[in-house]
């Protein structure tokens, strides 16, 4: 029994608190297992992947390194489907498991991988009404190990604490979380999963001195931010009410993408480049922006 699990998601959906959960679960139960993240820029709405790896021999966890041909793929956010670079799709073994965190209808996909088992939930609306926040990664990790088939919930539950507590998360807000997994939990189903390619370990590859040019990251291309559309990685877009509006103009300081402008009229946000992170909402001290579900608007 090998399980590959590949996390995808954007940096503050809990991403690498999900695919620890399935790996605590799975441990718990017994299993051999190995959970890592792999973050680009630290940066809140960025794309990221995390493994899980699952097994009941040892001698099969030899490979360390990124899955590349998961039997089993979480997706905390639709948006990434559409998404060149990330591609979340890539290597999805045949006959393997897709689950989507969306409320759209996404059938093309099985239209175009015939081949493959697709689960969807809205899990922005589950985590909103058991949790009263969007906290994805107990639901997504809780789905993940029931799709994987070998895990009850009494591992879930333990897995779901244990990491919660670790990241200081506890009392009513511990509770409702475990809450929250337990209905993911029983609101899918497993179906076999095939069995992943073992990938041959690799050699021990000795790195060579290079010089800093090479080795020292370096930013080519000044001022194209704006190129990279993070518009479409909001979940939940924020709209100013101007009549409440005072003009203090601490959205603008305030926004990490600086995608508020004053205008004449007063603070404008460039919704190209919104990522929907909040921050004006929470510093806005008239509280004369809201929010809205970005599905809501659409
Ligand atoms: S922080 Fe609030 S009050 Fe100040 S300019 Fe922005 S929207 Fe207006
Ligand atoms: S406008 Fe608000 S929600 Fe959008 S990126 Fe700036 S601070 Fe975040």
């Amino acid at each position: 029994m090998l399980i590959y699990a590949r996390f995808h998601g954007r940096g503050g959906q809990g991403i690498k608190t999900a695919s620890r959960i399935l790996g605590n679960a799975a441990h718990l139960e017994g299993y051999f297992t190995q959970d890592f993240p792999v973050y680009g820029a630290e940066r809140r709405g960025a794309p990221i992947v995390a493994f899980t790896k699952i097994t009941d021999e040892p001698s099969t966890m030899f490979d360390r390194g990124y899955i590349l041909n998961p039997n089993l793929i979480l997706i905390a956010d639709d948006s990434l489907l559409d998404d060149p670079i990330v591609n979340p799709l890539a290597g999805l073994q045949s006959n393997g498991t897709v689950f989507i965190n969306t409320s759209k209808s996404i059938d093309r996909l099985t239209r175009d991988r015939c081949d493959i088992r697709l689960v969807t939930e809205d899990l922005i609306d589950l985590s909103l009404k058991y949790v009263g926040r969007t906290i994805l990664s107990t639901g997504l990790g809780s789905i993940a190990a029931k799709l994987t088939g070998i895990i009850r919930w009494s591992s879930v539950e333990e897995g779901v604490k244990e990491e919660l507590l670790e990241i200081g998360i506890k009392g009513e807000i511990l509770e409702k979380n475990i809450i929250f997994a337990k209905v993911c939990f029983e609101r899918v189903y497993p179906s076999p999963l095939p069995i992943p390619k073992i990938v041959k370990s690799s050699k021990i590859v000795t790195i060579s001195w290079l010089p800093p040019p090479i080795t020292i990251p370096e930013v080519r291309n000044i001022g194209n931010t704006e190129i990279r559309k993070t518009g479409n990685w909001r979940i939940f877009k924020p709209i100013i009410n101007l009549e409440k509006c005072n003009r203090c103009g601490l959205c603008v300081v305030y926004c990490p993408e600086g995608v508020v402008v004053m205008n004449s009229e007063g603070p404008e946000i460039k919704y190209d480049n919104c990522k929907g992170c909040l921050i004006c909402f929470n510093e806005c001290p008239v509280k004369a922006i809201g929010y809205l579900r970005e599905v809501e608007t659409s």
